[in-house]
């Protein structure tokens, strides 16, 4: 199967309402030029160098989302290049995003990374830390709330990721309910290529695919 066609038959698959984005850690440039040329329009990026070399070629004619895990010192650069961080699980960070925003007149829109539970994940709110997280950060003028996102057992059968999923949209409810001062619960982001159907069964509207996309990564 071509980029081409794997990108065509996701997108005909997806619900409307779902958006898609094609999680490209160690692709090359041409590969995720191939996605994009099939109707890809988010690019989702684990590492900063890596985005920053693919940005550059790239541009600004996709949306680029930040979906690893964020350093101190790699929040500038960051903010440069992305267009939304999905990945916000400490204050230190939020703070160092919205620094760093004020400073270029930008306001990030975030979503929170939820640790709904999957053992081999350690980053991540912990459900039942998330509404004083989210309080605590919705004051930073840099950053919007726009959202939650969870990564799920990272292995295993797609059912095995349900129960993280529904624990997931459960915290995004019941925050989204508070309608709290400068928080906008809109996405939810749950899914890759192996869990992606469940996510979207259970409230996922974004969801990030890599290797259903590209083909299997070379490891190592
Ligand atoms: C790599 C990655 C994905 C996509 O994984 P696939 O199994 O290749 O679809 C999704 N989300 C995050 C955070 C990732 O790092």
């Amino acid at each position: 199967m071509s980029i081409k066609q794997n990108v065509y038959d996701l997108l005909t698959e997806l619900p409307s309402g779902v958006q898609l984005v094609a999680a490209a850690k160690t692709m090359e440039v041409s590969q995720v030029m191939e996605a994009i040329q099939a109707g890809v329009n988010i690019i989702g990026e684990n590492y900063i160098q890596e985005a920053d070399a693919k940005y550059g070629a790239i541009g600004d004619r996709v949306k680029w989302h930040f979906i690893g895990h964020l350093q101190r010192n790699k929040v500038k650069k960051a903010v440069a290049i992305f267009d939304m961080i999905e990945t916000v699980d400490s204050v230190e960070i939020a703070a160092a995003v919205s620094k760093r925003c004020k400073e270029i007149g930008k306001v990030m829109p975030v979503l929170i990374e939820i640790n709904s539970g999957a053992e081999e994940q350690k980053s991540g709110v912990l459900p039942q830390n998330a509404l004083a997280f989210i309080k605590e950060i919705s004051r930073l003028p840099g950053i919007k709330i726009m959202g939650l996102m969870t990564m799920g057992p990272l292995t295993g059968e797609p059912e095995q990721s349900r129960h993280y999923f529904i624990k997931t949209r459960e915290v995004f409810e019941y925050i989204k309910d508070l309608n709290l001062t400068g928080v906008e619960m809109k996405y939810l982001s749950m899914g890759m290529t192996n869990s992606y159907k469940v996510a979207i069964e259970e409230g996922a509207n974004i969801v990030r695919i890599g290797s259903k996309i590209f083909g299997p990564r070379k490891t190592g």
